[in-house]
Order: C-alpha cells, then sequence, then structure tokens
C-alpha cells in the first residue's frame, strides 16, 4: 500500500509521523473522511472547504493547495488501484516542543490514506441497526466548536464505548441543552408525518457532507426538510429515524435504546433516501 505523504507517495511501512508532532502529542491537527466512487472523489469541494474551513478554525496553516491536495489524493488511488474506497485526508500540526504553543510547530504535516471501507453489513443496510442515546454529551461549541473536524474525537469515542458496553453499534449524542446533537461519527434525521427533521447547526453538529447531500435529495423529490431542535422523546416517537455519515452513508436506525422506532423497519422515507443517494454515489458527483 502506498501512502500520499507531505507530496509523495511512500510505502506503507515508511508513512510515519513523529512523536514530537502535536498531531499526536494534543490532537493538534484536522481531517477528513471521503469516498471514491467510480474512480472519482464524491464531493471533493465540499471536503476540502470543510478541511480548510476547520483549519482555519485553530489557525492551522496548511502546506498544500486544494489542487495539490486533490492531485495527492488521486495519485494515492491510482497507486493503489482504488475506484471504491474511503480517503483519510489529515493534517496535523506538525513538530514541536512538548509544551502546548502550536506557533512552535514550524511546518504541517500532511497524508492521504486510500483505502476499503464497510461500515455495516449489508443485512445491517437491510434491516437497519439499534443505537442507544448515550449519556456522554457533545461538547458545547464555546469549549470546541464541533463544526470543527479536528483530530480530537475522545468526546466521540467516550460516546462509541458506551455504544460498544451496550452491544449496539451506533450512540446517539444530546447537547448541552438536552437536544439530540448527532452519532458519534454520523448525522442523525427523524421522519414526522413524511417530513424529515434533521439538528440545526447551532445543536452543535459536524455539518455533514452527506447530511447535505441527503437534504437536497429530499427537497428535490418532494420530502420537505426542517432542520430544528428536538427531545428523546420525539426520537423514541418517530416515524423512522436513519443515520448519515460519510462512512455509513445512509442506515436506518429501527430501535433506540431497545425501543421500536416506528414499525421497527427501514421505513419508505429512509429506503427511498437510501435509494436516491445510492444513485447519487453512482452518477459520481
Ligand atoms: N458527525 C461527526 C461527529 C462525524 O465525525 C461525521 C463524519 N464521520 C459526521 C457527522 C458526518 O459527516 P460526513 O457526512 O461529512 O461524513
Amino acid at each position: 500500500m502506498k501512502i500520499w505523504m507531505n507530496g509523495k507517495l511512500v510505502d506503507k511501512e515508511d508513512a510515519k509521523v513523529s512523536v514530537f508532532d502535536h498531531g499526536l502529542l494534543y490532537g493538534d491537527g484536522v481531517f477528513e473522511g471521503i469516498r471514491v466512487y467510480n474512480g472519482k472523489i464524491f464531493q471533493c469541494n465540499a471536503h476540502l472547504d470543510r478541511l480548510f474551513e476547520s483549519a482555519a478554525a485553530i489557525n492551522l496553516e496548511l502546506h498544500y493547495s486544494r489542487s495539490e491536495l486533490e492531485k495527492g489524493m488521486y495519485e494515492a488511488m491510482e497507486a493503489n488501484s482504488i475506484t471504491d474506497g474511503y480517503i483519510r485526508l489529515v493534517v496535523t500540526r506538525g513538530i514541536g516542543t512538548l509544551g502546548l504553543n502550536p506557533y512552535l510547530c514550524r511546518q504541517s504535516a500532511t497524508f492521504a490514506i486510500v483505502d476499503q471501507i464497510a461500515m455495516y453489513s449489508e443485512q445491517m443496510y437491510r434491516e437497519g441497526i439499534g443505537v442507544i442515546v448515550a449519556k456522554t454529551r457533545r461538547v458545547h461549541e464555546s469549549m470546541m466548536d464541533p463544526r470543527v473536524k479536528s483530530l480530537n474525537y475522545l468526546n466521540n469515542i467516550k460516546a462509541k464505548m458506551e455504544a460498544v458496553h451496550a452491544y449496539v453499534p451506533e450512540a446517539i449524542m444530546l447537547n448541552a441543552d438536552g437536544y439530540v446533537c448527532e452519532a458519534t461519527g454520523d448525522n442523525v434525521f427523524i421522519v414526522r408525518n413524511a417530513k424529515l427533521i434533521t439538528p440545526p447547526s447551532e445543536a452543535g453538529i459536524l455539518l455533514g457532507v452527506t447530511r447535505n447531500i441527503v437534504m437536497h435529495l429530499a427537497r428535490e423529490n418532494d420530502v420537505p426538510v426542517l432542520e430544528d431542535n428536538f427531545g428523546v422523546e420525539d426520537l423514541y416517537e418517530a416515524d423512522e429515524c436513519f443515520m448519515t455519515g460519510t462512512g455509513a452513508e445512509v442506515i436506518a436506525v429501527t430501535s433506540v435504546d431497545g425501543r421500536r422506532i416506528g414499525d421497527g423497519i427501514t421505513g419508505p422515507v429512509t429506503r427511498k433516501l437510501f435509494d436516491l443517494f445510492r444513485e447519487f454515489t453512482t452518477a459520481g458527483v
């Protein structure tokens, strides 16, 4: 396997980051998870926009331009003969001292890993999954803006551990106000009276690229979409629930905390959006 690292393709064994890199010492850095469909980087501009916005939010200077990063990702795809897969594009703060000061790090380190991904089984995509509502709340934006896709995922990992301990694949996190926020690596939607509802940006979510596409596809196909806060009871009483993410794509949630959602099967609106999303990715936009 070849990794694109700081402008060059290197063997996996040689793709190394220093123990003095603040990405490792402090989780100081940003990243993107990106899909490749039919030999094309899916929503490349949206991902690069978010990467640059995340970097700007933490005053992290990128060493490569958008076109250099895009070229690097295509080089890595080609070197690994991947036409359908997943790219992890990472920018770390770089090598610094043992203190926190990021401005003492000379240059950010950048790499792109291209690999296969299968988050859930085909059966799970057909039948949906069970999730829990985590006790771990999502960090408030006054502490760390959740719109920044940073290398520090411990908040989400804490909630993910709760899911693992409860023998389910995902956990939904609430924000500090008790409203539904997002899952540990996915955005959340509910369906009520044939209308889609998803937490707004102000709920403290990562603005998912997949979320955006699904909202667009819904609107184009006469499914009304509302960005609004809702609570745990609304989640329990929803007609349908599903999650969206680059890795997960669109996956139905058929139970929350052991309570059946709707009829306990992938509902018609979720099924429709799942099919529309697959069609959209096949078109490779
Ligand atoms: N929320 C969080 C916390 C995430 O990490 C992700 C990405 N894995 C998402 C939502 C979904 O975003 P996207 O659709 O851009 O992958």
